[in-house]
């Protein structure tokens, strides 16, 4: 019976198995036609700066329109997109659509900066006509290097080669800036991340969640930022959903914060609106200035 009950397990578990190899493989073909057929598209999520409540800048996110299963979100596909090397072209999709959005927003309101950030996958950052197709969009685009940032996620960072770290000082130098995202889950080690060309630090929403409530998010939280602060870095927190959490965060000397409570990622229409006035108000205006600047 022991013998029965061992198969009929052994079974069900390569049933999940097959199932799930045959959802990816599913996916993976679907993508393939997605970008083919232009189903795939790119939402803005503004990021405020929280001592005036203005948008300084957006994330580019991509979504896909399957024509059967309706929006899907990202997570649900760059994971077997990066597997089977489409995340390439997906992000270069994303890239320059986000580039060319950001050149037409700023010819409408030259006088007001801001910033693109996009999402980059390792697997981009290893191929090696990267470089070349950034300073294309670049030049295609005519926008700022300085106004155009890339995440690149802390534990990718953490992971990343010489070669890769090489890479990203030459984007560095190009005026583009490099953010870490999901900062707090990756492990960084100190002396790495002295030495990466990153200045910018993306507090994973896990830690924001709790912010306030539990104890050991605030302290989370509030050590990055005096980290940040000591090397010099921009802070940006991630998943900002009550007004109590913007306020603390603003207390706590963080620079910038996006979120669902300042806004979900939107259509590209739907930003230019945003730019005029202020997202936020924060109660205590005299709040302390430890942040960098
Ligand atoms: P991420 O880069 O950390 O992006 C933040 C995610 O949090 C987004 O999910 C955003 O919609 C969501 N979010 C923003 N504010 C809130 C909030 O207040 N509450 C909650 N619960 N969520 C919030 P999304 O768009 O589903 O993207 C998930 C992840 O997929 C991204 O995480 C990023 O790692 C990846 N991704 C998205 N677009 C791209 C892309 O173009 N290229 C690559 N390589 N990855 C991408
Ligand atoms: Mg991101
Ligand atoms: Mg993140
Ligand atoms: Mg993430």
């Amino acid at each position: 019976a022991a013998k029965d009950r061992g198969r009929a397990r052994l079974e069900l578990f390569s049933d999940e198995l097959y199932e799930r190899a045959e959802k990816r493989m599913r996916i993976e073909s679907d993508l393939r036609v997605a970008l083919r057929e232009q189903q795939l598209f790119v939402e803005y999520q503004p990021q405020v700066r929280l001592k005036d409540g203005r948008v300084v800048g957006v994330e580019a996110l991509v979504r896909w329109k399957h024509p059967k299963f309706g929006v899907v979100p990202p997570g649900d596909f760059i994971g077997v997109a990066e597997d089977c090397g489409l995340i390439n072209g997906i992000g270069r999709l994303v890239l320059e659509q986000s580039c060319r959005q950001l050149a037409d927003w700023t010819r409408l309101a030259p006088g007001r900066p801001l910033a693109m950030t996009v999402n980059v996958s390792p697997r981009q950052l290893s191929d090696p006509a990267f470089f070349t197709e950034l300073r294309q969009v670049l030049a295609d685009t005519g926008i700022d290097p300085r106004a155009l940032c890339l995440e690149v996620t802390e534990s990718a960072m953490m992971r990343a080669p010489a070669e890769i770290v090489q890479l990203l000082d030459q984007i560095r130098q190009l005026g583009i800036y490099i953010a870490i995202d999901d900062f707090g889950t990756g492990h960084s080690s100190l002396s790495r991340l002295r030495d990466m060309p990153a200045e910018v630090l993306k507090i994973d929403r896990s830690f924001v969640d709790g912010l306030g409530s539990e104890t050991g998010d605030t302290a989370i939280v509030s050590s990055i930022l005096s980290l940040a602060y000591a090397m010099g870095k921009h802070t940006i927190a991630e998943g900002v959903e009550q007004p109590e959490q913007a306020a603390l965060l603003l207390r706590m000397g963080c620079e910038a914060a996006q979120g669902y409570f300042f806004s979900r990622p939107v259509a590209a229409e739907q930003i230019p609106p945003l730019l005029t006035g202020a997202l936020w108000e924060a109660r205590s205006p005299g709040a302390p200035h430890s942040a960098p600047h």
